[in-house]
């Protein structure tokens, strides 16, 4: 925020000096109108001011690299016939990548694969229902949230499963590096369905946790799906936006939601582009266009 701050100061004065006196880009050149902090956005800031060099080799490539969900309806959902991405984490990028001026290309990641693309540089930013915790900010910057989920458990009916003291002892499928199986765990300690010792937030691993819940992970959500149907776990654990394209006929939410999961866009720690995205996601929260897609998509 402090080199924000920085640029927008550089850049009203440098508007000052070449004596100009409106800002935005729908702003006749000739208007008498004094800059305001409120009508200078931040491309224009940056713009102004010269973008951090992380942001300027995205204009300079002319592409934007967003690593995006496939399979989320209404966040990230690639149409199988025509390869179209829609959902909201789409558009977010896509106005981002129009703010930048540049064209914008999708990959498609999953839980486990989004920090390694973005380390690697292969992607610029990732918006993949990626939940901001306190572990991932040492690693990654995260803008403030633009959506909240909660954590659920999909069953099949024949299981008699229904809540969270049913899930005692069974077997539950999770996504690599997601944050379901701790979320399950310390879901089922708060009901008071197992016990506490033992359970660190800070050192879990669904790998070696078996006490009154055990955990079998997975590269991607169809294959705890199929393993769901085939009956190698007894139920599906993960936020409830991505449940919901495998809640098919036969099949239930328990009755339990829980841990609040705040969906960023991260980025790479440090970076320009951290504070482009963070100051982005803020006007786009302010100006009721994050509300507005969370209408269209009903995720309301
Ligand atoms: N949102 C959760 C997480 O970030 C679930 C995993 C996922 O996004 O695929 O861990």
């Amino acid at each position: 925020m402090k080199k924000l701050t920085k640029l927008l100061a550089a850049a009203l004065s440098a508007l000052t000096l070449m004596g100009l006196t409106a800002c935005g880009t729908s702003a006749p050149a000739d208007t008498t109108a004094a800059p305001t902090v409120a009508d200078t956005t931040a491309a224009e800031t940056t713009a102004a001011a010269g973008l951090d060099a992380d942001v300027q080799a995205i204009v300079d490539r002319g592409v934007l690299r967003v690593g995006v969900k496939n399979a989320v309806i209404g966040f990230g959902y690639q149409d199988p016939i025509t390869g179209e991405y829609t959902g909201m984490e789409i558009d977010i990028a896509k106005a981002l990548a129009d703010q930048l001026g540049v064209d914008v290309e999708f990959t498609t990641v999953t839980a486990a694969t989004r920090t390694e693309l973005l380390d690697s540089g292969d992607i610029d930013c990732v918006l993949a229902t990626f939940t901001i915790t306190d572990e991932r900010k040492q690693s990654w910057d995260f803008t403030t949230p633009y959506y909240t989920d909660h954590v659920t458990v999909l069953v099949e009916d024949s299981s008699g499963i229904k809540s969270l003291a049913d899930l005692k002892d069974k077997l539950v499928g999770v996504s690599s590096g997601s944050t379901s199986a701790r979320a399950l765990t310390a879901a089922m300690i708060d009901a008071g369905v197992i016990e506490d010792t033992g359970f660190d937030k800070s050192t879990f691993d669904p790998a070696t946790w078996k006490d009154g819940i055990a955990f079998q992970q997975f590269d991607d959500y169809p294959g705890i799906s199929t393993a769901l149907a085939a009956g190698q776990v007894d139920a599906f654990c993960v936020d409830k936006s991505i449940l919901a394209v495998y809640k098919t006929e036969g099949r239930s939410y328990i009755a339990d939601e829980f841990a609040p999961q705040e969906y960023g866009i991260a980025t790479k720690k440090g970076s320009g582009f951290s504070a482009y995205c963070e100051d982005f996601i803020q006007s786009k929260l302010a100006d009721g266009t994050i509300d507005g897609w969370i209408a269209d998509y009903n995720l309301g």
